[in-house]
């Protein structure tokens, strides 16, 4: 039951949304091409957005 074929990590494009292959191939991951590298950084020069929290939301103070 090996599988024989290639197992590559799939990630969405944070440009784009499209699946592009997270693997050393792929020069631009985690986004699916250059240019939605280019575009993405360019929103960062501008900070017209900020990378969403993905930590959850946990409260420490609830430990106790
Ligand atoms: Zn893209």
């Amino acid at each position: 039951m090996q599988q024989t074929t290639k197992k590559v990590k799939q990630v969405p494009c944070p440009n784009c949304k499209a699946l592009s292959d997270f693997s050393p191939e792929n020069a631009y991951r985690p986004f699916c091409s250059a240019r939605c590298q280019m575009i993405d950084l360019g929103d960062w020069a501008n900070e017209t957005y900020r990378i969403p929290e993905k930590t959850p939301a946990i409260d420490l103070d609830d430990l106790n």
